[in-house]
């Protein structure tokens, strides 16, 4: 298959919009397991204590496995929870359980509440380098559908943000909340957080209706919407039942061809883009 370019540093990218259902856990899983298979090294962190990502990486997470509610609330060295995706040796997987459902209420309390997560994934990352262990190219957070800590906790994480966005009516709708808070995090946690990419999602040709939310969302965002749309397709919503990607399960599929491009178009950006 296609080898993608390594980063000159570690990207990490917060999968995020507080809508649920417009595609950020399908986005992460896919982009994870196209840039795996094109040969970089990934990390997913789950961050929604659905663990829908962990199910769809085929990784175990029923209550009380470590998982990222560990690593958050009881401050659990990242690499104690990380396990290999069963498709992908270089994919690594940081779980979510359902233990993480209460995290919301519980990092209120705690000190620097909004940096936890930050903390860990530096420290994991520093200590894989003094292991000798490969370098990590992509890491992605994959976000509950909320603006509360965890996705706060994410958002101070990364550099970069990627909306993934559906097509269909109310697509736009929220999205200004969205960016207000990402703006919030970029003056006063994270001045490096920018949104990088736009990905738009569930396409479906047919309708003039998604015709006109991929043109709106081009015109507002021409410089981070990829190329690329995913299009509406059975096979990618079957995949998280095999404990898949629709990459590995049906690799020729329509979706798994969108996902690889897309993850190629963000693996190909310049360097100053990101
Ligand atoms: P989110 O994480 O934003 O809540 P999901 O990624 O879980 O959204 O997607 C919501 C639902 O839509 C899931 O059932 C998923 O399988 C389905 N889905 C996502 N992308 C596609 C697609 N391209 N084609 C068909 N179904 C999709
Ligand atoms: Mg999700």
């Amino acid at each position: 298959g296609l080898q993608y370019p390594k980063p000159d540093r570690t990207r990490i990218i917060t999968v995020a919009n507080q809508k649920g259902g417009v595609g950020k856990t399908t986005s992460t899983v896919n982009l994870a397991a196209s840039m795996a298979q094109g040969g970089l090294n990934v990390l997913v962190i789950d961050s929604d204590p659905q663990g829908n990502a962990s199910t769809a990486l085929g990784v175990d997470h029923h209550s009380g496995v470590p998982s990222i509610y560990d690593v958050l609330v009881d401050g659990m060295s990242m690499a104690e929870t990380v396990v290999p995706c069963p498709e992908f040796p270089n994919l690594l997987v940081v779980p979510a359980t359902i233990d993480l459902s209460g995290a919301e209420i519980e990092l209120v309390s705690l000190v620097s509440r909004e940096t936890r997560l930050r903390r860990a994934l530096d420290d994991y990352l520093t200590q894989r380098d003094e292991q000798g262990l490969p370098r990590i190219d992509y890491v992605f957070v994959d976000c509950p559908p909320s603006l509360g800590l965890l996705t706060v906790n994410a958002f101070v994480t990364g550099r970069e943000v990627l909306i993934p966005i559906q097509c269909e009516y109310y697509a736009l709708e929220g999205l200004s909340q969205l960016l207000k808070t990402i703006e919030m995090i970029q003056a006063h946690l994270n001045r490096e957080l920018h949104v990088s990419t736009i990905l738009l999602t569930m396409y479906d040709g047919r309708t003039n209706l998604a015709q006109q939310v991929v043109g709106e969302v081009r015109e507002h965002f021409s410089a981070q919407t990829l190329d690329t749309t995913i299009p509406r397709s059975v096979r990618v919503s079957e995949a998280p039942s095999y404990g898949q990607t629709v990459v590995s399960y049906e690799p020729t599929s329509t979706g798994a061809l969108a996902y690889r491009q897309a993850a190629y178009e963000m693996a190909c950006k310049l360097q100053h883009d990101h």
